[in-house]
């Protein structure tokens, strides 16, 4: 999977000849992806066969409808990547329908408002600052402006989705329209309970699957297939594809999901994304994904025990999936202090804010730690200790403006993604 190691301009040589400015940017992006260690938990490395298919003439073509049902004329081969790729959705992810067209996650979500909503009605989601994301109804998003947005939380004493508060709400709101899932959830979603929720006061359940789509797919996260009447994610996380989203519903949903998307919220699909996200649901369907799914959790398992021994206040105490979420109060030191000291080191992060944060979001105590990216590098749980050791020592240097740590740290880190290469990267 790994890109043989030539210099850029053989890499790109149309685009090195054509724009010299740019090739150079993007040389410099592959070797910053290269020699860090990126733990956001949102980001990947794709393989090289998925950066292709994102790069493909497929870009050139307007493909307004769907296949059969085309705007455009010259649809033949196009109707036939959409539908190949729709099928594969379908199939690993256990769906009755797959549209495959959204252009990301946001706009995937407000497709669903679109299907199900007036504006005015009620949606209940998981609010911002306790792990939800923005299009769930919080208030400075469209959907939390053009819609009432009732927002679930976190309890306190255990960091964990309460499904009591989730009910009460629930009874006492009637949402049109129920979200499960989040942006920084370190536990387990419990599909089967939301349904039952959603069932007893007639909503329509959606489970935002962004973050943990690849977990599913590989079978380390139960599926929200036999609960959920609809199913969101953003296709570039842990699953591993290009940048892009699909919505996957059962099949009574099917008309209302494509009449959002298209002609509802968008345009023409991005074809050359539909290909690469096909390429995608391929690679996850094989054993070996199923292995990479397994390790992520694996590896976020034991960064989480080797943070938790070197007295970091995990919130909800680990994580069983591919995130870590880290309140840093305790270590006297705010999140986007550390977050940037632990770029300075060559380690990617970002600040966080943690349940029942006491700062403001722009400068909250905790940062949002996860394994997806170096997974798929190859680095294994031996090496969990060490970069729980390196996050120590940079939190703690960040806290004394100890700068010849962090510069001593980044060369560490450096040597260790040199053993390491990344799938589609150059590796010298
Ligand atoms: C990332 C994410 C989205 C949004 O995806 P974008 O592609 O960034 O618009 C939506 N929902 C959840 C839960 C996410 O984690």
């Amino acid at each position: 999977m790994t890109a043989p190691s030539v210099p850029a301009d053989l890499r790109h040589p149309a685009l090195a000849a054509a724009d010299p400015e740019l090739a150079a940017l993007v040389a410099a992006e592959e070797r910053l992806q290269a020699d860090t260690l990126r733990l956001i938990p949102s980001e990947n490395y794709v393989s090289a066969a998925v950066l292709e298919a994102s790069g493909t003439v497929l870009q050139n073509k307007y493909s307004e409808g769907y296949p059969g049902k085309r705007y455009y004329e010259g649809q033949q081969i196009i109707d036939q990547v959409e539908t190949l790729t729709a099928e594969r959705a379908k199939g690993l992810f256990g769906m009755d329908h797959a549209n495959v067209q959204p252009y990301s996650g946001s706009p995937a979500n407000l497709a669903v408002y679109l299907a199900f909503l007036k504006p005015g009605d009620t949606v209940l989601g998981m609010s911002l600052p306790m792990g939800g994301h923005l299009t769930h109804g919080w208030g400075v998003s469209a959907t939390g402006t053009w819609f009432n947005g009732v927002q679930y939380g976190v309890r306190r004493d255990t960091g964990r989705v309460d499904l009591d508060e989730v009910r009460d709400l629930a009874l006492a709101e009637r949402p049109k329209l129920i979200f499960c899932g989040g942006t920084a959830v370190p536990r387990e979603i419990d599909f089967a309970g939301f349904a039952s929720i959603a069932r007893e006061v007639g909503a329509v359940l959606v489970a935002d699957i962004a973050h943990i789509a690849g977990l599913i797919a590989g079978g380390a996260h139960p599926s929200p297939a036999p609960h959920v009447d609809v199913v969101s994610t953003t296709t570039h996380k842990t699953l591993r594809g290009p940048r892009g989203a699909m919505l996957l519903s059962r099949a009574e949903h099917a008309r209302a999901i494509d009449r959002a998307v298209f002609p509802g919220l968008q345009g023409g699909p991005h074809n050359q994304t539909t290909a690469a996200i096909g390429v995608a649901l391929r690679e996850a369907a094989t054993p070996d994904f199923r292995s990479y799914a397994r390790d992520v959790v694996t590896n976020a398992r034991t960064l989480g025990e080797e943070l938790a021994a070197r007295g970091f206040d995990l919130v909800s105490g680990g994580t069983d999936n591919h995130l870590l979420l880290i309140d840093l109060t305790a270590k006297d030191v705010p999140g986007k202090v550390a977050a940037k000291a632990l770029d300075r080191a060559g380690i990617v992060v970002n600040h966080n804010s943690v349940p029942y944060d006491t700062r403001k979001p722009f400068d909250p105590s905790g940062i949002r730690i996860g394994t997806p990216a170096l997974t798929s590098r190859g680095i294994p749980a031996s090496e969990m200790g060490t970069v729980a050791e390196w996050i120590t020592r940079v939190v703690q240097a960040a806290r004394t403006g100890d700068e010849a740590t962090v510069s001593e740290v980044r060369s560490e880190v450096k040597a260790l993604m040199d053993g390491y290469p990344a799938p589609g990267l150059p590796v010298s």
